[in-house]
């Protein structure tokens, strides 16, 4: 039987997305083989992680301050406004420099099937962060499935009327991708987005 220490790391890594029971209780004993090589380095991580990350309760970003560095940043634009459904969608793009102003993130995004409903997400935050301030464009950057696709319409209705332009990102097939290797939900998205041949 396993100690009561063990089991308890087992049952804290088994909660983890895409780690199962089985996969924990591997886990727990890679790193008890190799104390030196992956506990220690683990534990220092984990406790550096839990002592100095925040959410900025501007934003929603994770890092070591609250604003965090995007939001206080004054050579951002404040008029543009990048909307986000998670963390590592802003860090994908602000870690390539291709968004010149502020980040929203949504925490999520809908879904019927998982029973993610629009107060779960920042919405209600991100109406009243662009009401009344310079916001002058709202960038909807959901990713391109389709609860993606059904949370940027949701938004793009709940903003409207508020007298800021709203723009989405441009989705198609990727240049040389062939069909049979995408997936259904880009599929679908091109075919919605179809034009007549130039
Ligand atoms: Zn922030």
């Amino acid at each position: 039987m396993a100690s009561p220490e063990i089991d308890a790391l087992t049952q804290a890594l088994a909660r983890l997305p895409g780690l199962g029971p089985r996969s924990a209780r591997r886990a727990v004993l890679h790193l008890l083989k190799r104390r030196e090589t992956a506990l220690a380095p683990l534990q220092a991580a984990l406790e550096a992680v839990a002592r100095s990350l925040v959410t900025c309760s501007v934003c929603g970003n994770i890092e070591t301050r609250d604003p965090c560095s995007i939001c206080t940043d004054p050579k951002r634009d404040p008029t543009l406004l990048c909307v986000v459904e998670d963390v590592p969608d802003l860090w994908a793009l602000d870690g390539k420099r291709l968004f010149a102003g502020r980040f929203h993130v949504l925490g999520g995004r809908l879904s019927a099937l998982e029973g993610v409903r629009p107060e779960d997400l920042a919405i209600e935050a991100l109406v009243a962060r662009i009401s009344g301030s310079e916001v002058c464009e709202v960038v909807l950057a959901m990713n391109a499935t389709l609860e993606g696709q059904t949370t940027m319409h949701y938004l793009a209705d709940r903003l409207a009327g508020s007298g800021v332009a709203i723009t989405q990102l441009a989705h198609g097939l990727p240049v040389g991708g062939e069909l049979d290797y995408m997936d259904e939900g880009t599929l679908t998205l091109a075919l919605r987005a179809r034009r007549p041949v130039a």
